[in-house]
């Protein structure tokens, strides 16, 4: 029988998948399409991008359901499918992962500000947490993941819906940016401050996806912050591949396989125990770092 997540996780380094949105443009979806009603109309597409992952190495696979909240959704008209994508979601991930492998459950941002800056009250938005989380877990999730966080208030609210509705294990990763040298969330959290919050509502994992304008140096040197703050806690990190760069048709990451293979090693032995990536990763760059991590 596999060990649950956070054995694994204590025990040695777990590999995680990388992007989706890219993997699904790639497959033909276009920007501003709504990702998750892929879950419903192109279920053949988002588990095969799944299974590609799978196939590279990656033990946690990551479910399709970024911007899956129904406040998020309602900007595409699909309030109403809140329950039924997510729970495809979770269950197209499902059946790709293996007897070694995990779910994971993926949360985003509700996509505006709590109050004061915003109108969402935390009971609001722990209401719209909930249903998510509940559609994935009915979908077959092993564990939640709250990303992409730059506010930790809404993170704070995100653990405590997924601690309401199940059992799991709850992961937290922030985005972070750098700015005089510091590492700090878009609404200006250091490192310590925000995985100190997540820590105390009661995530079991903690780190950090994604990212503005960070290098794969940056990477590493946050990975150390997070280490240091994280106590007895699992570490998670994601990289970009590499930082943006700027083209004729917009942000791209050109990071090679090497590099984010020398990457994983690096952020290995800062500590980190759950290495995956996030924008222009692909399961060609995963399978890179899976090897190298051996
Ligand atoms: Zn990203």
């Amino acid at each position: 029988m596999k060990s649950d997540l956070l054995s694994a996780s204590r025990n040695g380094v777990v590999l995680c998948d990388g992007a989706m949105g890219t993997q699904l443009m790639a497959r033909g979806l276009t920007p501003g399409e709504c990702g998750m009603r892929w879950n419903a109309e192109r279920a053949g597409d988002v588990e095969a991008v799944h299974a590609s992952y799978a196939s590279a190495g990656c033990r946690l696979i990551t479910t399709n359901s970024f911007g899956g909240t129904r406040s998020m959704l309602a900007r595409h008209g699909a309030a109403d499918h809140v329950a039924e994508w997510n729970r495809l979601a979770a269950s197209l991930a499902r059946r790709t992962v293996g007897s070694d492998g995990w779910v994971l459950g993926d949360v985003g941002p509700f996509g505006d500000f709590l109050e004061p800056l915003g109108d969402m009250t935390e009971g609001e938005l722990e209401a719209i947490f909930r249903e998510q989380i509940e559609a994935l877990v009915a979908g077959g999730a092993d564990a939640i993941l709250v990303e992409t966080m730059s506010d930790p208030a809404e993170a704070v609210v995100g653990v405590r819906a997924a601690k309401a509705v199940s059992p799991l294990p709850v992961v937290v990763t922030y985005a972070f940016q750098k700015s005089g040298g510091i590492f700090r969330t878009m609404m200006g959290t250091s490192a310590a401050d925000a995985v100190g919050a997540a820590l105390e509502a009661g995530a079991d994992i903690v780190g950090a996806n994604c990212g503005t304008d960070l290098s794969l140096d940056d990477y590493i040197e946050l990975a150390g912050a997070l280490v240091g703050a994280a106590g007895d806690a699992p570490v998670v990190v994601q990289p970009n591949a590499g930082a943006p760069k700027t083209g004729a048709d917009g942000i791209y990451y050109d990071a090679t396989g090497d590099e984010m293979a020398a990457t994983a090693i690096r952020l290995r032995d800062a500590g980190v125990r759950i290495i995956g990536g996030c924008c222009g990763t692909s399961p060609a760059l995963l399978a890179a770092m899976g090897k190298a991590l051996g």
